[in-house]
């Protein structure tokens, strides 16, 4: 599918909103038209390279890295890729910005380009949904099978259907770990979201599940740039 203007857009979710299932699926539907800049993965790159770096530290202690190295990584990126330009292709930022400031600097850089996003999507699953999620969550850690209790629960509860051995949690899968980093996305985002909503820029898709949202998510960027 191809799109009529170019997508400027960034996408908000909250840590485990599956933010990750709907953007690949989306970039999949607009094959080479559409590419998503994932701020994790830059700096997993980066680490990648350089395993005893600060910013290594920093994201395996679960901080964030300061505005100024976010900022200028992204840019360093947009300049790589040639998306710079008004005619360049579209582009979709995922992970960053994380903050209010993040987005004015964002602003700022690209109206230095005479560019200006042109939306912002906020995914919205209900936290209560995303904590149940990751209760529900078993994995069988040596081979990466993951179960569900609701949707593929294992043949025998706590047990492997494949190899027979215990499963277990992910170390990131504690509840209350995770409803702590659902208040603080809300603490960061929600001046962002006032900050892109008072701009006419913030639609919001709400469901409970990816294949609940992803539909409405495509018939929103098809409504607009095709
Ligand atoms: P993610 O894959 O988006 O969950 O990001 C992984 C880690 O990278 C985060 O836990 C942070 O340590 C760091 N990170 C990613 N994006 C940003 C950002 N916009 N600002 C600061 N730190 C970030």
């Amino acid at each position: 599918m191809s799109l009529v203007r170019p997508v400027r857009a960034v996408i908000l979710g909250a840590p485990g909103a599956g933010k990750g299932t709907v953007l690949s699926k989306l970039i999949k539907r607009f094959d080479d038209h559409l590419t998503a800049i994932s701020s994790g993965d830059l700096l997993r790159h980066q680490i990648k390279q350089n395993p005893k770096s600060e910013i290594a530290f920093i994201v395996s202690q679960g901080g964030l890295i300061s505005d100024e190295v976010m900022i200028n990584m992204i840019f360093d990126r947009f300049r790589e890729l040639g998306y710079l330009t008004k005619s360049s292709k579209s582009w979709l930022l995922d992970g960053f910005p994380r903050n209010i400031s993040q987005a004015k600097a964002l602003d700022l850089r690209l109206n230095q380009s005479n560019l200006g996003l042109n939306l912002v999507i906020e995914l919205d699953v209900p936290h209560e949904v995303i904590l149940n999620r990751i209760r529900n969550r078993w994995i069988h850690a040596p081979s990466g099978r993951i179960y569900s209790l609701d949707y593929n629960p294992p043949k025998v509860e706590g047990i492997d259907d494949i190899t027979g051995e215990r499963l277990t949690k992910r170390p990131d899968d504690n509840v209350e770990v995770f409803a702590r980093r659902l208040q603080l996305y809300n603490k960061l985002c929600d001046p962002m979201k006032q900050y892109y909503k008072e701009k006419g820029l913030l639609e919001t898709v709400s469901g409970e599940t990816s294949d609940i949202i992803f539909p409405k998510l495509l018939e929103l960027i098809k409504n607009k740039y095709t």
